[in-house]
């Protein structure tokens, strides 16, 4: 492993000089009221990186910043570097944030049930009846109400107050705030879900550990996430939905995403890849930024747009190739 060390003066303006970044230790950089810290890769510790992606904008919320994605030049791993500090992530998920609003009506509504539903079924086939479950950033309790109805002992994590809040409504036992204040005993979960969470969090290494702890020797880890070598960031590059910036802090591949679960004590089991097709229409949207018909089109809202991208998404899938992946692990005995 290469460790880079350089002046902090070289943080950021390489980003726009040089072709590489290079730094070491941490700087804080204030843009409007996002403050920005430099980072190191979350996989394997080295600083060392080169520019992968700049000049990236925040497409859903249009916040006035930019921002950089680099490419560990140890691992390969692409991570946002200088990211928001972790004080700053709350103005990066304003009220509107859609995940943290209960599913609505309508289609795109009923298929993320029946996902949800499906993925419920999964974790029943792997833990003994009456199993504890812990999801981490479980937003409004969408998935533990599933699963309590599936004969789980449930609880969930979530930082956002008002998402919780409303997960509580339903009688489901929350805890607001991030994972490793919880407090849970040791070794008292038969099996972890976290679905598209782990690309969100500030500490990983820390999450996991704290995992690692709370789970039973055995017990599962279930992760889903985007996927970086997927077609579809070539296809659309910059207008690619899954790097949503500046939400997004790292950004792995199946390969990344096993390695950093392998060095915190988890075995992988299992990597499938998911059809779901909702990346291909968020990304066709963003490609065609400006044109009302696209925007009102690429919608998983509209029947159409589903049907459309359905046999492409199966087909990536089945290939190995999907923007979606999903690991099943297993805590070491
Ligand atoms: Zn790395």
């Amino acid at each position: 492993m290469r460790l880079t060390q350089k002046a902090d003066s070289d943080c950021l303006t390489p980003v726009k000089a040089d072709k590489s970044l290079r730094h070491g230790g941490k700087r804080r950089i204030k843009m409007d009221r996002i403050e920005f810290e430099t980072t190191i890769c979350s996989v394997c510790g080295s600083a060392a990186c080169a520019r992968w992606l700049s000049d990236l904008r925040d497409r859903a919320f249009s916040r006035p910043e930019t921002f950089t994605l680099v490419r560990c030049e140890n691992c390969g791993h692409i991570y946002q570097n200088p990211r928001p500090t972790e004080a700053s992530l709350r103005f990066c998920y304003p009220p509107d944030y859609g995940p943290h609003h209960a599913m609505r009506d309508g289609v795109a509504a009923r298929l993320r049930r029946w996902v949800l539903q499906r993925e419920a079924v999964a974790c029943a086939a792997r833990t003994p009846p009456q199993s504890h479950l812990l999801e981490v950033g479980c937003a409004t309790g969408d998935f533990l109400e599933i699963a309590r109805a599936r004969g789980f002992t449930v609880a969930g994590v979530e930082s956002d107050e008002q998402a919780a809040g409303r997960a509580r409504s339903s009688g489901l036992e929350i805890f607001t705030g991030v994972l490793k204040e919880a407090g849970f005993h040791a070794s008292s979960f038969d099996i972890v879900y976290m679905k598209h969470v782990i690309e969100h969090l500030p500490d990983v290494r820390g999450t996991l550990s704290e995992i690692h702890r709370i789970l039973k020797p055995g017990g599962w880890l279930f992760v889903a996430t985007c996927n970086i070598c997927a077609p579809l960031t070539r296809c659309f590059g910059k207008d690619t939905f899954d790097l949503e910036m500046p939400r997004h802090l790292n950004i792995y591949s199946a390969a990344s995403l096993k390695r950093q679960l392998d060095g915190s004590g988890f075995r992988v089991v299992t990597v499938c890849h998911d059809p779901v097709p909702n990346s291909w229409i968020h990304s066709c949207r963003l490609h065609l930024e400006g044109h009302s018909w696209a925007r009102a089109f690429f919608r998983l809202e509209n029947p159409l747009a589903l049907f459309m991208f359905s046999p492409l998404s199966v087909t990536l899938a089945a290939l190995g190739l999907s923007s979606r992946i999903q690991v099943w692990c297993r805590r070491h005995e």
